[in-house]
Order: structure tokens, then sequence, then C-alpha cells
């Protein structure tokens, strides 16, 4: 017997309607704020999530890649960014008129990772990328619309902190003064990190092995190497969620886990008891880089990832999912033992749009008014040996307890009567 593969998880049906309930009031947020939703495939050429010199553990470590034949290498998608900017590079979406170009994703993602609570090996991240504009008030506004998303969903134990990774020139300066303080711990770092401590020192700052640390507290931080146009970028970002209303959370530590960030970083925590390890609900940032790293020209962009497993975990944490209820408009009883009668008003019941569940098996009378009950059905129709004769049925309304005689022509017009007394 075939069981899933580890890190991956069947959603059933009770369950993917709260994935359902998260997604809707994620559109709701995309419509807001004016974000257009599109899809790209599930695998690329590897080479769009991997870039040269890339020491993310994502791309070194996690990414799913094979090959078909000896020219080509895929990769199955570890994150929504790269291949949306691969998709705007391809289709010019960059020459529409209506700058700053803002699109969005639902979709899965795949990494080879450990899986714990909240990590699989396939997860659906929803995300957003705002292209072509440099300015911190969109940065603002991105984290407005994650933090109000949040908020929407019902999620109170939560926090928002923030970053900024500065420009090219403060990174050169900050990554230099990085490898002068770890060379002198280079004997305490993990393997990664010595090997990080050559590629990209910034990342060691982000090592779930390393990050407790002696030596880390003491490591230098990107305030002090920030450029004056660096700075003044995120005082102004700062400024405008101060202006909004967003509380937030000040971390320098906080690099994230990829390497094209640039200036603005930030994620969404839980600080629900429940949370445990995998408390980052959401992450995301800007970049200066990618789009031109992938053959597109100079643009800017900002974006986020919501992991949907780890925000329902936390919606379940703190009770805020809606609880479901079985419902059907009609409920067929059928006393004929299946006849093509009782088969045809419940098709002309629901090419009018009329919900019907109608089991017409060889069930007891007693078995099917449970089920009526327990599909909370608003009418029971009833279709016997008599009704089928005189082309009629029994009609009963659940709500007023009323039952009916009526001919099959007349159902419709008697349900529309009905549906109006309900409302
Ligand atoms: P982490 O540090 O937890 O590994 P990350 O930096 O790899 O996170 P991102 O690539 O920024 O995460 O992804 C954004 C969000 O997607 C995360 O905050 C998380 O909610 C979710 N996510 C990432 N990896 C996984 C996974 N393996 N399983 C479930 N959700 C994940
Ligand atoms: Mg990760």
């Amino acid at each position: 017997m075939y069981q899933t593969v580890k890190g991956t998880y069947d959603i059933l049906p009770d369950e993917l309607k709260n994935f359902e309930d998260l997604e809707d009031s994620f559109r709701i947020c995309l419509e807001l704020y004016g974000y257009k939703l599109m899809k790209t495939p599930v695998f690329e050429y590897a080479g769009v999530f991997k870039k040269e010199n890339d020491t993310s553990d994502m791309v070194t470590k996690e990414m799913y890649t094979f090959s078909t034949n000896d020219k080509d290498t895929y990769a199955l998608r570890p994150e929504g960014t790269a291949g949306l900017i691969r998709s705007v590079i391809q289709n010019k979406l960059y020459a529409s008129a209506d700058m700053p170009l803002k699109l969005a994703y639902i979709e899965e993602m795949f990494r080879h990772e450990r899986p714990q609570k909240g990590r699989q090996r396939q997860f659906t991240q929803m995300g957003i990328e705002c292209l072509g504009d440099k300015s911190p008030l969109i940065d603002a506004e991105v984290i407005a619309l994650g933090y109000n998303y949040i908020k929407l969903v019902g999620l109170k134990d939560i926090k928002v902190l923030i970053n900024t990774l500065g420009d090219s020139a403060s990174r050169i300066n900050y990554t230099i003064a990085l490898k002068d303080y770890f060379s002198k711990y280079e004997d305490q770092l993990c393997p990664d990190c010595r090997n990080r401590l050559q590629k990209n020192p910034l990342r060691i700052l982000d090592c779930k092995i390393d990050r407790d640390k002696e030596f880390m507290a003491e490591a230098p931080k990107m305030r002090d190497y920030l450029t004056a146009e660096a700075k003044e970028y995120f005082e102004k970002v700062k400024g405008y969620l101060d202006a909004l209303e967003i509380p937030y959370t000040e971390d320098d530590r906080l690099v994230r886990g990829l390497d094209y960030y640039t200036d603005t970083v930030f994620e969404v925590v839980s600080t629900h008891a429940d949370a445990g390890a995998q408390a980052t609900v959401f992450a995301g940032g800007r970049y200066d880089n990618l789009v031109e790293e992938l053959g597109g020209p100079s643009l800017s962009g900002i974006g986020f990832a919501i992991g949907m497993e780890r925000l329902l975990l936390m919606a379940e944490a703190e009770d805020v999912l809606s609880e479901y209820e079985e419902y059907v408009d009609c409920y067929i009883i059928d006393m004929t033992k299946g006849s093509s009668y009782a088969l045809k008003v419940a098709e002309n019941l629901r090419t009018n749009f009329y919900s019907c569940i109608a089991n017409m098996y060889e069930r007891s009378m007693k078995s099917q008014f449970k089920s009526v009950d327990r599909y909370n059905a608003n009418y029971t129709v009833i279709i016997g040996d008599d009704e089928k004769e005189n082309n009629t049925v029994t009609l009963k309304d659940n709500i007023s307890k009323e039952q009916y005689s009526i001919a099959f022509d007349k159902l419709l017009e008697k349900l529309e009567e009905l549906e109006k007394t309900h409302e």
C-alpha cells in the first residue's frame, strides 16, 4: 500500500475549506491593493532559481532538480519570485503603461528539507511582487497589505520584524566587516558557515546552527555600515509604517534566507505559545538586482510570500478558523427503489441551481431521513410510488416543517415561493 512521500500531505475536504477561506481573504486583499494573480509552471530551467555563487540553503541544498536528457537541468519551483520575474521578462510585462506592476500567485513550492511541524517538502505560498518602482512608500504599502491580510484572517499574536540590508555600497562595506569579524571565530563556525565566510558572510547571521553562539551577539551591525542614502530610505519606510500605525520591531539579525534581497527585509512572526520553532508566517523584501540578473531591464522589486500551511497552524492555534456545517438545498428521499423519475426530479433541481443530494440506493427510510439532518437540507423531497405514478412530489419545508404535494412542473415555482418566506 502506498503512502504519501515524506514531507508531503493530502489536504482532505474539510481542511481544504480552511485553505480556501485563507485564499479568499487573500484575494480580497489583492483586489483592495490592485494586485493580479498569475501562474507560472511548476518546473523551470534550474538556472531560473540558481544564480552563480548563490549561497542560500534553498538553492544549494533544498532544490529538487532533474534532467530528462543530458542537456538541460530543471527544478521544481522552490519559491515564487524567480519564476514570476522570468515570466515578466519573457512576456515583457514591464512595457505596461501601469507601472509599478503588481502581481501575485498562490502556488505549491518544493524544497528538500527535514520535515517537521510547519516545514514540509511540498507547501503552498501566497505571494505578491511589486515591480518597477523603488520608493519607500511601496515598501510600506506592501508590508501594510501583508499586515492587513493577517488581521483579516484574525490572527492577533503576531509581530512584524523589519531590517534593512542596505544598497550595494552598504553591503560591500558590511561584508568586509563581517568577514573580518567571523574570521576570528572560524574554528567555531559550522562547516556551512566556514564556506559562507568566503562566499557570503551575511548568510552566517541567518544560520540555524550558529545563530545562538556567543560570538554572534557582538557581530558587526548592518546599521553601522549603511550609506547615507540607504539609511534615509529605511528611515522613510519606518516613518510611513508609523503613519499607518503598523507596529514593527527592528531586528538587525534579520537577513532573510535568499541571496537576492537588498534594502528593506521583513518577516511576520507568530508570538503565540504554540508557534514552536517555525514561527515565521511570512517573509519578504526588496530586490534591486534580480530582474537584471535574470536577463531583464533594471527594475527594482519588492514582495513577500506567506506560507499557507504555517498560517493555517497559527489560525488553528488562535482558533480563528470558521466551522463548517454540511448544507444542501434539497435532499431527495426515494422510496421507489431507484426509478428514473427520482433521477429526473433531482436533475431538474440541479439544472435550476438547487443543490441536491439523492442517494438513490436501496437504503431504508430511516437512514435516508438521518441524511436529511446530516446535510442540514432546507427541503426534503419525497418520492414514492404514488408520486411517481401521478408525476408529483411531496415537498417538506424543513424550516417551517410544512409539507406539500406538488406537481413536477410546479416544483420550482413552489420552491421560489418558499424561499421568499425564508428570507
Ligand atoms: P525558514 O527560515 O523557516 O526556512 P525561509 O526563509 O526558507 O523560511 P521563505 O523562502 O522566505 O522562507 O518563504 C516564505 C514563507 O514560506 C516562510 O515564512 C514560511 O511560512 C513558508 N515556508 C518556507 N519553507 C517552508 C516549508 N518547507 N514548509 C512550509 N512552509 C514553508
Ligand atoms: Mg528555509
